[in-house]
Parts: C-alpha cells; sequence; structure tokens
C-alpha cells in the first residue's frame, strides 16, 4: 500500500472511530428514546424523561403523577393536556397518553416545552435591547367592556406603567400604541418585525362567562400542533416559528411571575395562532391580565395598585428572560451543549438514538 493512502486509511478509521464514540456516547448518556406512533402522533416514555433529567417520584398536586428534582417538580395525569412545572400551568399540544403500563408524553411537547421549560439556555440569535409593548385594541375597537373598565384603556395603563419600569432596566421600550386609536394587527406586528433585538409582548385583559377569572399566556403554536386558538380546523399544517424555545421561555418568565405576584388563577401558558403570534419574527406572547368580564376581578384590575403589580412582574419576567437566554452565563452554555442532543435524538433526525416501534 502506497504511504500516502496507508495516511488517508488511518485518518478515515480515525474519524470514523472517534464518530462512533461520540454517538455511543449519546446512546449511554441518555439511553434509546423509544417513538411510538399514537393515533399519528410521536410519543416517547416519561420513564425515559424522568431518567433523562435524573427525576425522581415526589409529591406534587394531588391526583397528578409527579417527579422532579431539587429545582422542578413536574405534575401530569394520563389522558390530559395539564403539565404542571413548579405548580405552573402549561397546556400541552398533546394528550399524556397511557400505552401498555407507560404514561407516554408526545415528542413534540418534550421538544418544544418541556426541555426548554425545564432547561432554558443561552440562544446566540436571541439578543434583547428594545422591548415591543402592544397594548391591545383602542379606538373604536373597545375590547372587553363591563362597568369598571374597558379593556383598552386597562392594557394601555399597564402598558405604560411596563413602559417606565423597563426604560429604568435599561431596555429601549418601543410602544405599538400610545394613545387611545385604532391600529389592525398587521401594522402590530410590522412595527415589531421592524425593531431589530427586540422581543414583543402584547398585552390584553379577557372576556368570558362571569366566573371566569385568571391570568393566561399565550405562544404560538409549534408547527406540526393543532390549536383551540386558530381560525381554521387544519391549523397543524401551519408555520411555527424560528423561536419557540424564546417563546415558551419567555412565556414561562413572565406569566410564573405574574400569578406569584397576583395570586390570580392559573390559566396556564398556552398555545395559539393569533394573527398578532402568527406572523412575528421575534419573541413574543400574548398576555392575558384578567377578566374584564368578571366585577370581582375587573374591579381591582382597574386599580392603580393592581396594574403597577401586573407591570413589574411583566417587567421582572423581562429581566429573568434575558439573564438567562440572552447573555452567555457560562453555566448556562455548558449545559447548552447537552441540550443540543436532546433535540436532535427525540426529533426523530438521522442520529440513531431512537427506535421507532407501532
Ligand atoms: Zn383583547
Amino acid at each position: 500500500m502506497y504511504p500516502r493512502m496507508r495516511r488517508y486509511l488511518h485518518y478515515l478509521v480515525t474519524v470514523l472511530l472517534a464518530l462512533l464514540l461520540s454517538l455511543s456516547g449519546v446512546v449511554c448518556a441518555q439511553g434509546v428514546w423509544v417513538v411510538t406512533d399514537i393515533q399519528g402522533v410521536d410519543y416517547v416514555k416519561l420513564s425515559d424523561v424522568w431518567k433523562f433529567y435524573r427525576f425522581t417520584p415526589r409529591m406534587g398536586r394531588p391526583g397528578c403523577v409527579s417527579y422532579g428534582s431539587g429545582r422542578h417538580v413536574v405534575s401530569l395525569k394520563a389522558n390530559q393536556q395539564d403539565f404542571y412545572v413548579n405548580n405552573y400551568r402549561y397546556v400541552l399540544s398533546h394528550p399524556v397518553r397511557e400505552h401498555g403500563a407507560e404514561l407516554m408524553i408526545s415528542a413534540i411537547d418534550m421538544r418544544k416545552l418541556v426541555d426548554p421549560v425545564l432547561r432554558p439556555r443561552f440562544s446566540p440569535n436571541a439578543r434583547l435591547r428594545t422591548v415591543v409593548l402592544d397594548p391591545g385594541h383602542g379606538g373604536h375597537d373597545a375590547g372587553a367592556v363591563s362597568a369598571y373598565a374597558k379593556e383598552k384603556d386597562l392594557n394601555l395603563a399597564v402598558a405604560r406603567k411596563l413602559r417606565r419600569m423597563l426604560e429604568n432596566q435599561g431596555y429601549k421600550v418601543v410602544m405599538t400604541r400610545d394613545g387611545d386609536y385604532f391600529l389592525t394587527l398587521q401594522q402590530r406586528v410590522a412595527i415589531a418585525n421592524s425593531v431589530p433585538d427586540s422581543i414583543f409582548i402584547s398585552i390584553h385583559h379577557n372576556s368570558g362567562r362571569k366566573a371566569a377569572a385568571g391570568i393566561e399566556t399565550f405562544t404560538l403554536a409549534p408547527q406540526g400542533t393543532t390549536s383551540p386558538f386558530a381560525r381554521t380546523r387544519r391549523n397543524a399544517d401551519l408555520a411555527g416559528n424560528n423561536q419557540d424555545s424564546e417563546n415558551i421561555a419567555l412565556a414561562t418568565a413572565v406569566h410564573s411571575r405574574a400569578i406569584r405576584s397576583s395570586g390570580a388563577i392559573d390559566r396556564g401558558i398556552q398555545r395559539a395562532r393569533f394573527s398578532v403570534l402568527c406572523t412575528i419574527r421575534r419573541p413574543a406572547i400574548l398576555f392575558e391580565g384578567g377578566f374584564v368580564s368578571n366585577p370581582a376581578e375587573c374591579r381591582k384590575m382597574a386599580t392603580s395598585a393592581y396594574q403597577n403589580m401586573l407591570a413589574h412582574s411583566i417587567c421582572q419576567g423581562v429581566v429573568a428572560y434575558n439573564n438567562t437566554v440572552c447573555r452567555p452565563a457560562r453555566s448556562v452554555a455548558a449545559s447548552n451543549t447537552g441540550a443540543g442532543r436532546v433535540r436532535t435524538s427525540i426529533s426523530g433526525s438521522r442520529v440513531g438514538t431512537y427506535s421507532r416501534k407501532k
């Protein structure tokens, strides 16, 4: 054999060996994620999930299966879409399923919700200098109306207080409206998309049955999932966006603080295809700060003290989001490397760390 060819073969074997070792490292460290098709949706075993995060059984919500570690306790129930992390409610895109003796969670919820929530991490593309605040409705569009308040006024009041607080923290703030006038949804999105290094927070207040109460936060439904909050039933076909991890991290940071500060009923972080969330090219949430249609809740919401509290908790959420997702803290960056593997190993890519069962 020519020495040159031998050198080449030696190089090839070394590369293949390194590749194999790195792959087997993935398999050994994380086990094989068996993906099971249940009614056309990819599911993974929760026992594998617990193993991966080194979770053990915990005391959690009554009637739920609860697992956790020092930092997180996760609670869920078979056949339900409710998913709790440290007692904050999330709504899964697909229900938890029973499959034989196993509880299963959908692979897309695992990738797009569970992992980014349990391990929010530095994202090299996420930069935050400007917060775009979008007080919903305005002008002839009052939003929800009751004897105590009009939604458009509450939205603007909270946004103005929040603007001051964010500016005190050193952020630039752009308001989609700073007065009582009407803007189309497309105009709001166009403003947000024109601001670089920004996030988008649309502020609304809710309307429903008289007894309905509490706070809920919406993020865009990831591609491949359906959402009850969409215009078309075929909404699983619609595109998601590139900020799924950032969206859910921002929602978590803001929503958890608002629930903690207000003591309001936790209606959860939910997925939607609202117009303002569908075409936005920035990390974005739509925050619903309580029910105008609930007299007791609306009376509180109309006070400056309550609006200050809401604004303060959203501001704290933005700061926490920025510290985790937009700044390369050493410890966060280090855990980032592991995170990529989870994504590849359960996303059905060709890494070979999962196998498929029917
Ligand atoms: Zn509204």
